[in-house]
């Protein structure tokens, strides 16, 4: 590829010299990712990244140009094949999505028009507030709630807990900090809460002792008699609850909180009710089992993801709040450099740098806007329902086994089972033989699964938020941990794993 001349230096540009040139490299480009992502079953769902790569990543700064097909032949070789293998069809592991061919070409187009999309006299401003008006609609909440797209569920889920703090705290938290003397704040929620509470909880100002984690029932959903004695006695004790957290959908095993009687202890207590419904709330696209989720609609502020069981590509995640008032009171500011106009580009101000802290912010809402149009809402249900009965059916697989165990219910789309063959009673060696089959499964490029500790159980973890799998995927699974198990068995080598330092994390 052409090289700036030296005519061209002293008027200095990022744009191409030779557009030409540069266009055709676009068009290979995309030709080459559609034909990596229309043969992903030919491929590995992850590999480990050799040192070579690592070495040839890590390169002094460039000074000097190094050219876009030089540049690009960089990324063929030492990005492309070594990611997190998400988009895999068979990838269960955490809860990511795959993303979609069609959702990547908007997310080129956003880039392409690269606007600024903070709000003010722009399509985008009216792209998103459509998107969150449909999002309001599926999730059952008021017309005229308000909302932002977030990069994901920890921001959403973080500014919402903004929104309670503010409203519900007793003072202007704004306007004082939490400097004075007011009697402190507490927020409630289970112990399977999602770390973004604690993070966000620290991130406040409220510290961690503010967040009062209440013990789960046997279907791991929060313990209401405890909760309700946790309010009474913190009240007792001076302390002023402010907010309940609610889960939709918890991230080690799907369980859901009871909305419905949690929203009215909220009522009862005055607390302001949020609901991470991180990708359980999109279980509102499913007339089948948008029951599981009852209760939900009645979120003060509602929190999900859409590059999570909506399958767009990272990130965009969504938050709504009821009082649009209270969203606004929280955020907005004003600035001379923005003054806000009756006319022109500012008119109506920057709604959206009104509603959350960033200012700069990229066109997330067009994926959103384009996939929901391109596909429709139904498709979207229709799939996250053959993600559950695929869930059920690799529960009844593991179900038909003798050596296969679930360590929890299977609500949605999260199957947690084990390998427990009669030869290994002792909780620590069934904990290091599974541990080790799910690196196994990982290293062997076959499946991305990923696991977690249930009451002390180390679970082989399956979150089925994949629009690619099909059920023999399943099959192939189940084939695979008995295999992978058997040799560990037969290798005798769970005990040597003891040395393998890898350590439980939840
Ligand atoms: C994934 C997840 C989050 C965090 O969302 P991110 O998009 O990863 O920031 C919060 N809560 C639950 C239940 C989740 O599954």
């Amino acid at each position: 590829m052409a090289h700036r001349t030296e005519a061209a230096a002293d008027q200095l540009t990022l744009d191409p010299e030779n557009w030409n040139e540069l266009r055709e490299l676009g068009h290979r480009m995309l030709d080459d990712i559609f034909l990596h992502l229309e043969t992903l079953r030919d491929q590995p769902a992850w590999q480990p990244l050799p040192e070579s790569v690592r070495q040839a990543i890590h390169e002094p700064l460039p000074m000097l140009p190094q050219g876009e097909e030089k540049t690009y032949g960089d990324f063929l070789q030492n990005v492309l094949p070594y990611t997190t293998g998400n988009r895999h069809p068979r990838a269960w592991g955490w809860v990511r999505g795959n993303g979609t061919p069609f959702a990547m070409l908007a997310e080129m187009l956003a880039a392409g028009i690269n606007t600024h999309a903070a709000g003010g006299q722009q399509a985008a401003t009216y792209i998103e507030e459509q998107v969150i008006a449909w999002f309001t609609q599926i999730m059952g909440m008021p017309v005229g709630s308000s909302g932002i797209l977030t990069s994901g569920g920890t921001m959403a889920n973080l500014l919402g807990l903004a929104v309670a703090r503010q409203t519900k705290a007793g003072f202007d938290v704004r306007e004082e900090g939490l400097q004075g003397e007011h009697p402190a704040l507490t927020v409630y929620c289970s112990a399977e809460v999602h770390m973004w509470a604690r993070k966000s909880v620290e991130f406040l100002g409220l510290g961690q002792k503010s967040l009062r984690q209440i013990p789960v029932d046997e279907n791991f959903r929060i313990d209401l008699m405890e909760l309700r004695k946790k309010i009474r006695n913190d009240r007792a004790g001076g302390l002023r609850p402010i907010a309940l957290i609610a889960t939709a959908g918890t991230v080690n095993t799907g369980a859901v909180d009871d909305l419905t009687t949690l929203a009215q202890i909220c009522r009862d207590e005055d607390l302001w009710f949020h609901v991470d419904g991180a990708f359980g709330a999109l279980l509102k696209l499913s007339p089948n089992y948008e029951r599981l989720v009852a209760g939900i609609e009645q979120a003060d502020s509602l929190a999900f993801d859409l590059h999570k069981w909506m399958y767009l590509s990272f990130e965009v995640g969504c938050l709504l709040v009821r009082d649009a008032e209270a969203h606004a009171a929280t955020f907005a500011a004003q600035a001379s450099y923005l003054e806000t106009t009756t006319r022109g580009m500012l008119a109506d101000g920057l709604s959206f740098a009104d509603r959350g802290i960033e200012l700069s912010r990229g066109f997330k809402a067009l994926k959103v806007w384009m996939s929901l149009k391109a596909y429709g809402a139904a498709l979207h249900g229709q799939i996250i329902e053959q993600n559950i009965e695929q869930a059920k059916h690799l529960a009844s697989l593991v179900n038909r086994y003798a050596e296969l165990e679930l360590l929890s219910p299977r609500t949605m789309n999260i199957v947690c089972f084990r390998y427990r063959p009669h030869e290994v009673s002792s909780k620590e060696e069934l904990n290091r033989l599974n541990r080790e089959i799910v690196l196994r499964l990982q290293e062997s490029g076959q499946f991305v699964v990923s696991g977690t500790v249930l009451k002390g159980d180390y679970a082989i973890r399956v979150a089925n938020t994949n629009h690619r799998s099909r059920l023999e995927d399943f099959d192939a699974l189940v084939e695979a941990v008995r295999d992978h198990g058997r040799k560990v068995v037969a290798e005798n080598a769970v005990l040597q794993i003891a040395g393998t330092g890898n350590q439980p994390k939840g």
